[in-house]
Order: C-alpha cells, then structure tokens, then sequence
C-alpha cells in the first residue's frame, strides 16, 4: 500500500465526505514545486487554489511567520497590535487613501462583512441584492446565497435574503435587475470559480454607473483576482474602476488564513462600534504573512512577472494549435484553458501522472494559477509538456509516465 492510499484510507475514516477523497496527499513543498508522501515531484500550477502566491517555503514569508509566533500569535480584537494597523496601512496605501479595512479569516468571511457593512449602509427600503449565475462567494449563509451555482446553493436555502441572479457580462440585464431597491450588486471581476471567466470590456464600469444612478452598492469580490494574481495589484484599478466595497483573501495571506472587507468612501465608516466581528480575524500572524507576500511582491517586481509570464504561457499554449484546446482565457498567472469537450478532469489526471499540477475547475476547463515566483524556465517547460499531457489525456489513458 502507497503512503497515499494509507492516508486516504484513514482521511475517509476521519473526515467528513464533503470533498470526496483527494486523489493526491501532499506533504511539502519547496519554490513553484511541492511532493506528495509518496515522493513524487509536481511543479505546482494550482498555488491551492491562487493562495500560495510567494510558492512554498518562501523565506520572507517563513521568517515573518515564525518571528510573529515567536513574539505573540494572537491577541483578539480586545486588544490591537501593530501588524494589523500596519496591513490595514498598507491596503489603504494600495488602494486608496479613503478606504478603510475589516480583517476576517477568509473569503467567505469578507463577503459576511461585506453584506453586513452594505445592510449598515443602505438604510430602510433597499431590501434585495443582484448577483451574478455562476458567480461563487463563498459557503457561509449569506455568501452561499450569493453564490450562482444552483447545485451548492438550493440543498441549504432559503437564507431569509433576497437575491436576484442575472447573467454575468450582461450590461442590459444588470441595469433592469437593478433599481433604488436594491442595497447592493455582488460581482466578481472575473469569474473564477466559474472557470477563469472574463466579462465583456467595460461592464465593470457599466456595473458602477448603475450603482451609481440607483445608490445600491457595488461589491467587487476580489478575493481570487487580487493581490497581484492578473499582474495588477487588483483588478479593478486595471478596469479604472472603484467599487464601494470590496473584498479580498486567498493570496492575501500566501497560505495562511486572512482575509479583508475594505470599505470607500461612505462605506469605509458604516459599521458603528459593535456591529462587527471576529476573534481572529486580523490576527497577528496572518497579518504579519500578508504583510511579507505584499513586500515580496513589491520587492521581486512580481506584478511585471505575472503579467508578462502569464501572457507566455498563454502564448505557448494557444501556439500549440492542439485541437483539444479551444481557447486560453484569464489575465496574468490566471488562466482558464477551454478544452474542446469535458476533457478537463482527464488533463489535471495526465499532468499529475506527469508531474504537474493543474485543476479542472469546470468540466471542460483546466485553472491554472501557479505562484507569482514561478519562472520562465518552469512555464516553458510546462507548456512543452503539455503536448504529451493532453495526447494522454485525449486518449484516456493513465498509465504511470512519471516514476
Ligand atoms: C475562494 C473564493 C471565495 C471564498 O473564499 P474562502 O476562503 O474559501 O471562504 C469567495 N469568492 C471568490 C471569488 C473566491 O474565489
């Protein structure tokens, strides 16, 4: 019996079934590479779903994490400390002077801060939200019923909230979903659970004007987008776009758990003493890995890196001509290749068999989203192995290439 299969033994024996069996159990990583129990070597395109953003094992993040542990991990919102002022500075820096920052522990947090901080705002008579079909914002109540996938919504409504879905990209529709009953508009820039999906040019700032003519707020859902992923520091500053609120998580922390509802203008101040909160959202560590992935970023220039290797790869890939692979979409190190038929589970099961890791985040579109660190060298050799990935993968076949 493999390590792996032990263990995957032992997690069905011990965890909850809501995410299947994991097909792989990784124990380490190092750079853009991580290994699984059994020994083997994946260079990582996945980064755990845009997390990982410095890779694994970063010094910078390494030393600021456990010097934090090292001098106090946690302290509660009874109590401030000077990590988190300094991030919530940083974001601000970043953002915008006028915005101010709630600290959560994870996506799905930021978007409940986030409906909370537009029910403050809105007032009396702005009883419904508008969302977009296939959006995702996470699985908390109120997030899910954000959220456009029918299938992980519906089983655990209803969630006492008024929703109204309207197709993403949609300019026409939004603007006729959308009147001053509205208290807010939840979009994200582009979709990513949705398979790395872009809307038209200019219905971010359709979506603001729309906002702006009936008052309702526009939340921008940043959390997979942000922090450097496109090659921006956030989408929407790319679009020329600022929204009332906004939120952010997954590469924040580099792969610990954070996450931020950042408010503008009005909405930087209307949650009033008490309205809010969360013993460890902010915590010292968390804010002290998002301050290392923020200065790393800045510091190797990789926004530059992901906007110009990200623009290599789908290069590389379209240049491929492969007839499995109907189009590259995404921005930066942010991909979604569109695969010719249901083929993506296929692929990421051929490149793990070859030694890299990609995510089939729809059924005929594989995620790629490796860290910011990645190299030239890595992305090429990626795409040069794609060829014999997808020829395994069209033939269906799994035999062992990699040991
Ligand atoms: C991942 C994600 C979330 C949820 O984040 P969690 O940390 O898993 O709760 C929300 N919105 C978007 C756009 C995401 O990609």
């Amino acid at each position: 019996m493999s390590a792996t299969t032990e263990l995957q033994a032992r997690f069905d024996a011990a965890l909850m079934p809501n995410y299947g069996t994991p097909p792989i159990a990784l124990s380490h990583g190092e750079g853009r590479h991580v290994y699984d129990a059994d020994g083997n070597r994946y260079l990582d395109l996945v980064a755990g779903i845009a997390v990982s953003a410095l890779g694994h094992g970063h010094p910078a993040l390494v030393k600021a994490v456990a010097d934090q542990a090292a001098a106090i991990a946690h302290t509660s919102n009874l109590y401030l400390h000077e990590r988190e002022v300094e991030l919530a500075e940083r974001l601000r820096a970043l953002l915008g002077g006028d915005a101010k920052v709630f600290l959560a522990n994870s996506g799905t947090e930021a978007n409940e801060a986030a409906l909370k901080l537009v029910k403050r705002a809105a007032g009396p008579g702005r009883g419904y939200f508008v969302a977009a079909a296939a959006a995702f914002h996470g699985r908390t109540s109120g997030a899910l019923a954000l959220t456009g996938k029918d299938a992980i919504r519906e089983p655990f409504g209803p969630f006492g909230m008024d929703v109204r879905f309207v197709p993403y990209g949609d300019a026409d529709a939004l603007r006729a979903a959308v009147t001053d009953s509205c208290a807010a508009v939840f979009l994200e820039p582009v979709q990513g659970e949705a398979g790395v999906v872009p809307p038209p040019a200019g219905y971010l700032r359709e979506a603001r004007a729309i906002c702006d003519a009936t008052g309702a707020a526009f939340v921008l859902d940043e959390i997979q987008s942000g922090v450097g992923r496109t090659g921006h520091w956030f989408l929407h500053q790319a679009e020329g776009v600022v929204p009332d609120v906004l939120t952010l998580a997954k590469g924040l922390g580099g792969g610990l758990p954070i996450g931020a509802c950042v408010g503008f203008g009005d909405y930087a101040t209307a949650f009033a003493k008490g309205d809010h909160g969360s013993t460890f959202g902010g915590n010292p560590v968390s804010c002290a890995a998002a301050l290392a992935v923020l200065d790393t970023i800045e510091g190797e220039g990789l926004l530059d890196r992901a906007a110009e290797l990200g623009a290599l790869l789908a290069e590389r890939i379209t240049a491929l001509g492969h007839p499995l692979v109907a189009s590259v979409r995404g921005a930066g190190l942010w991909r979604g290749v569109v695969l010719d038929g249901p083929a993506a589970a296929r692929v990421q099961d051929a490149a793990a068999r070859r030694g890299y890791l990609v995510n089939a985040v729809a059924p005929d579109t594989v995620r790629i989203a490796p860290p910011l660190t990645i190299t030239r060298a890595e992305v090429l050799e990626f795409t040069a192995a794609l060829p014999a990935i997808l020829a395994d993968a069209a033939e269906g076949d799994d035999g062992d290439r990699r040991r």
